[in-house]
């Protein structure tokens, strides 16, 4: 029986109960709001950019996030970065236009690389994933700025969040771990950052969305396998299965320990496109990887 409502059936193990299908919708939906009250996400006249991927973390968010968009009195602006890979980016834009429309709102498709004129892949020292990486977050912020959005969002989960501070804590990465906070505040041309399902599992926006009959993309990205921080959710699965609740605490005492503030940084701007950029060579890393001759340019001025 539900340990929630303690009336219907219990058909799912979460947070250490069984719970039935209602409740556990509830208890998914209850936690994301708590996160968006707690650490203050969204404030009313806030208009907020949605990156949605097409995978079951961001179309959950674009859910979620479309359940208190009118008692928080807040303008929601979907959009979907098409990488050009192929049949899977096809597919995760048709499933991102889908969701979006079914819930009445207008998706934006963005096409980085075309804009870019740059390709999806290997370049140099840098793996397909970190040259992806680069090219998401600048887009995604430079889409989110020109729509006159004051805020972005993006669907990293719980098991993200846990992987990504183990990861750079072994690489004594603190202030990356400082960053990736529920809210990260913008400067200059940098957009404020949220995170919505920062205390949301992958296990229960899969959940979420099936037990609904929402679609998401399935199929993993042509380039994931081997990346690293898949392999370290494997070690949170085995952690929590000796340890229940161990991604919870795990990220809440590296908040602790590590230190709430996120340290503005100075935001520069690239001298080539105009974006920011830490870099103290004021070359973004999108610009230095589509012109290479631009790694003699800052080299000189080093
Ligand atoms: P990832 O870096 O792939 O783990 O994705 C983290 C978050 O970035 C997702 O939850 C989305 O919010 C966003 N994102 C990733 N890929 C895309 C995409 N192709 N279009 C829009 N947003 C994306
Ligand atoms: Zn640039």
């Amino acid at each position: 029986m539900c340990r929630e409502c303690k009336v219907r059936e219990a058909k799912l193990f979460s947070r250490g109960s069984w719970l039935c299908e209602d409740c556990f919708l509830y208890s998914v939906e209850r936690r994301f709001r708590k996160t968006v009250r707690k650490y203050r996400l969204v404030r009313e006249g806030d208009k907020i950019a949605l990156a949605i991927s097409g995978g079951k973390d961001s179309i959950s968010m674009l859910v979620l996030m479309s359940k208190i968009a009118d008692e928080m009195g807040i303008q929601l602006a979907p959009f979907h970065l098409n990488l050009d890979m192929g049949e899977y980016s096809e597919k995760a834009e048709k499933i991102s236009l889908k969701v979006a429309k079914s819930l009445g709102l207008h998706l934006e498709v963005v096409r980085p690389t075309e804009e870019l004129e740059v390709k999806i892949r290997r370049m140099g020292r840098r793996s397909v994933c970190s040259v992806c990486g680069a090219i998401k977050r600048y887009s995604m912020n430079k889409f989110s700025r020109e729509i006159g959005a004051n805020k972005l969002a993006t669907g990293h989960t719980l098991d993200d969040i846990a992987s990504i501070f183990l990861l750079n804590f072994l690489n004594r990465n603190y202030d990356y771990i400082r960053k990736m906070a529920p809210i990260s505040y913008g400067a200059g041309k940098m957009v404020t950052r949220i995170r919505p399902l920062y205390y949301i599992t992958e296990f229960e926006t899969k959940k979420y969305l099936e037990l609904q009959n929402i679609a998401y993309l399935k199929e993993k990205c042509p380039h994931s396998e081997g990346a690293k921080t898949i392999e370290l959710k494997k070690v949170f699965e085995n952690l929590e299965e000796l340890v229940p609740g161990s991604k919870a605490s795990f990220v809440r005492s590296m908040r602790r320990v590590i230190g709430y503030e996120p340290e503005v940084a100075e935001v520069l701007e690239c001298r080539i496109c105009g974006e920011p950029t830490s870099s103290k060579d004021r070359i973004c890393s999108v610009c230095r990887m589509r012109r290479p001759q631009s790694r003699s340019v800052s080299s000189q001025s080093d």
